[in-house]
């Protein structure tokens, strides 16, 4: 009996250890398990904040434009994160005053309107505060704050924190984050909104490069368009002179035409008279009259040749031609003047040569503008020569022929073989040039090359000048080649 109750006795005990043990369990499971609560909820609250921390960094990385970035940023942060009220600031005015750029808070009174702005010296502002220092703010209750101004529209305030937005030494401004909630920034949480601040400012200085890039370009484009506008005036005005000039050309040559071919006419007539042909100083007079008139009719023929071409009025009366026998009968014309000059002319022989079709009265003048210059630019004494040859081509019909007129002249610079060609164009000073067809240096309308080049490309053809260079003591020479087409279908 005694033996049983001890054992009751004993079971009770044990019963009652195994309460105590289960009690003891029990309370301590409680505080374990709300100790896993809270660490579960801190956890949860730490990763959405790292998961909204990295979704706004994405969405400001993309944004460009600093009045959609702004908005955005402080939208994100505040409704993301559930806090009282968000704004970000940023140093302006030679970096005298905070301006407020963009704001979201979770209440409608009083919105705070974006454009205001502080002094950064102001006595009582965490903003200017925090903007001026450069260091990051936070207060777990505003109300025993020194720097806590506290405005309108923003009443519920209990709790700020208020960052610097910096690039390395450089401070754009602050992020403002207020909460109604006392203590409501863990030092987690400012990390982390630090972090996400560090962010915002490169996002802002993206911004404000790529703001002054589109300005720049902008800028530019205005300019261009400014001076293409400029261009576009001095070009049709320079299109109006060049075309007074050439209706002023054509004027000028018609009209002296007639006069011309009357004193041409009657020179010649005087020249027939017995008593100019008997008495020589009259026979001189009337063949300088002659003379004059014959050169002044090439002269004015030169010009009007030039508006034809001008005028794209050029026709050409093509027949088959021998280059050979057409330079032949050109150094027959040009005898007397290359032997006043003491000039030797050498012309290969062309007889191998293609006939070509060509207007035999336009490569007359070609050939001649040539040769004349060559003579005109060679010191006495020098040589001419002029040689050809047949350039076949299988994809061109009849292929080509390439005629070189090669002087020991004065040469041209390399600056100047392009622009020779364009009518009036001469080079040096035209007041120093001597006059006279062909004496050495003679001066002309500088039309000669112009009018060869409009002819020869009225071809079909093309023609070019090569030159080691300008030097009237070493006399590098001149090659002016021409290219001709066989037929007028390789043309
Ligand atoms: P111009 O009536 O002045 O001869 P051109 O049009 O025939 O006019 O020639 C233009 C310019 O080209 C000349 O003023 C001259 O300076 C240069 N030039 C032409 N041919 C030669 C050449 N064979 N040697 C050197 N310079 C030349």
């Amino acid at each position: 009996m005694t033996a049983l109750r001890e054992q009751v006795a004993a079971l009770q005990r044990e019963k009652a250890e195994l309460q105590l043990l289960l009690e003891l369990t029990s309370e301590h499971s409680d505080s374990i398990t709300e100790e896993l609560r809270d660490l579960t909820q801190q956890l949860q609250k730490h990763a959405t904040q790292l998961e909204v921390s990295s979704q706004v960094g994405q969405q400001m990385t993309s944004l460009l434009n600093l009045a959609e970035l702004l908005p955005q940023v402080s939208k994100e942060i505040q409704t993301r994160f559930g806090y009282y009220y968000v704004g970000v600031w940023l140093l302006e005015g030679l970096r005298e005053e905070v301006v407020l750029q963009a704001s979201s808070q979770n209440h409608a009174q009083g919105l705070l309107i974006p454009g205001a702005s502080l002094p950064l010296d102001a006595d009582k502002s965490i903003v200017a505060h925090v903007c001026r220092t450069g260091q990051p703010y936070h207060t777990d209750d505003v109300r025993v704050s020194d720097e806590y101004l506290g405005i309108k529209e923003l009443p519920d305030t209990r709790s700020e924190l208020t960052l610097p937005l910096r690039l390395g030494y450089k401070f754009l401004g602050a992020l403002d984050i207020q909460s109604e909630h006392e203590a409501a920034f863990t030092s987690e949480d400012v990390r982390l909104l630090q972090s996400l601040a560090d962010q915002i400012a490169i996002a802002i200085r993206n911004a404000q490069l790529y703001a002054q890039i589109v300005q720049l370009n902008a800028e530019l484009e205005d300019k261009v368009q400014e001076r293409t506008q400029e261009l576009e005036t001095a070009y049709r005005r320079l299109e109006l002179l060049d075309r007074n000039k050439s209706d002023f050309i054509q004027v000028v040559s018609h009209e002296l035409r007639t006069p011309l071919t009357l004193i041409r006419g009657y020179s010649q007539l005087l020249l027939r008279k017995p008593l100019v042909q008997e008495d020589e100083t009259y026979g001189q007079l009337a063949d300088g009259i002659v003379a004059g008139a014959n050169r002044l009719h090439e002269i004015v023929d030169t010009m009007l040749d030039m508006v034809k071409i001008d005028s794209q009025m050029l026709t050409l009366a093509v027949e088959r031609l021998s280059l050979a026998e057409l330079l032949a009968s050109l150094h027959n014309k040009l005898n007397e003047s290359l032997l006043q000059r003491n000039l030797t002319l050498m012309i290969a022989d062309l007889d191998p040569l293609p006939w070509i079709e060509a207007d035999p009265v336009s490569l007359d003048k070609v050939f001649t503008h040539l040769l004349t210059n060559a003579i005109k630019y060679t010191p006495d004494g020098g040589r001419i020569t002029v040689s050809g040859r047949f350039l076949e081509m299988p994809e061109q019909t009849g292929g080509f022929v390439e005629i070189v007129i090669r002087d020991t002249g004065i040469g041209i610079a390399p600056e100047f073989q392009e622009l020779i060609f364009t009518k009036f164009y001469q080079t040096g000073e035209v007041s120093l040039h001597s006059s006279g067809k062909t004496k050495f240096k003679g001066g002309g309308a500088g039309l000669g090359l112009s009018i060869a080049r409009g002819l020869v490309e009225a071809h079909g053809g093309r023609i070019w000048v090569e030159s080691a260079g300008h030097d009237e003591e070493i006399c590098p020479g001149s090659q002016f080649h021409v290219v001709l087409p066989v037929s007028r279908a390789g043309a």
